[in-house]
């Protein structure tokens, strides 16, 4: 009798909105008629989004990416991906006179203004998140000089003292880990406001991925390697059952399945739902 293993894909997949927003809106600028000349090419500080296949996409299409701002020619058409940008660099911007087009995730621009108003409000604040991730940059440069970011609990200092200390976090960052870092931080100060500034979009895909990973023997997530979303659910699939993390449908091997019986399928917010389409397909072929 031949075994059929069974595939079970995450309702959500796809990008999330800020994703889409962001990439539709920089192919919408690409296939401008316009675009003839260097001056009205598109530039992006970085990729776009974290997903190599789509950003390989869009340079093909006419996006340049530069690393550094002083690259991007003075009045050229300039794109604020969906993470944002620290405030230093979007003033370098208005200095070279570039034409803003900001697709920053409108979740993450609440950020800002919650940033901006504690700040106002003389509060320094605990950022929860990755210290080298884009969104977690941009926030810091908005908030004041003794404001921290925090990574886990090991980092929260142990003078929290102060009558005012706020937390927000980044958006796709590990709930669990938000968690421990506040109960330390609450642990150790006298009064701290605590935002939730965690995406619900993401923890619909997290809570998706844990509830996948109780019921199958394997568990394939499919985005970037360097998208902080895609390696939360790694994180929190990979505490429960065996899981890979794949870019694309090139780095699946036959091997993994050999024995397996139940597989899940999900994917990072910026993983197109073609590439999800051509891995499923990959699996069901083995
Ligand atoms: S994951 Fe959430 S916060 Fe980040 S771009 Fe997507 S919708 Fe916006």
């Amino acid at each position: 009798m031949v075994e059929i293993m069974e595939l079970i894909v995450a309702k959500s997949i796809g990008f999330c909105s800020g994703v889409k927003r962001a990439v539709q809106g920089v192919r919408q600028m690409l296939f401008c008629p316009k675009l003839s000349t260097d001056k009205e090419a598109v530039y992006c500080l970085g990729e776009i989004i974290h997903n190599p296949q789509v950003v390989e996409e869009l340079r093909e299409q006419g996006m340049i990416i530069v690393n550094d701002i002083e690259e991007v020619p003075e009045k050229s058409r300039f794109i604020i991906r969906s993470h944002g940008l620290s405030r230093e660099v979007i003033e370098m911007a208005h200095e070279r006179k570039l034409i803003i087009h900001d697709f920053t995730c409108p979740k993450v621009k609440k950020i800002h203004t919650l940033v901006k108003d504690l700040t106002a409000d003389g509060y320094p604040i605990f950022i929860a998140g990755n210290s080298k991730h884009p969104e977690v940059k941009a926030i810091k440069s908005l908030a004041s000089k003794n404001s921290k970011i925090i990574e886990d609990e090991e980092n929260v200092p142990e003078d929290v003292c102060g009558e005012k200390n706020a937390i927000v976090v980044q958006t796709t960052f590990n709930p669990d880990r938000f968690l421990s870092i506040v109960q330390r931080i609450v642990s150790r100060s006298k009064k701290t406001l605590i935002y939730n500034t965690l995406c619900e979009e993401t923890i619909k895909r997290q809570s998706e991925a844990r509830d996948l990973s109780q019921k199958v023997d394997l568990v394939i997530i499919v985005g970037g390697k360097k998208s902080s979303n895609t390696k939360t659910l790694y994180e929190i699939v990979s505490a429960h059952t065996y899981a890979f993390h794949i870019e694309s449908e090139a780095e699946l091997k036959r091997e993994w399945f050999s024995g397996v019986h139940t597989v899940g399928l999900v994917s990072g917010a910026s993983t197109p739902e073609e590439m999800v389409r051509v891995v499923t397909e990959k699996i069901r072929a083995f």
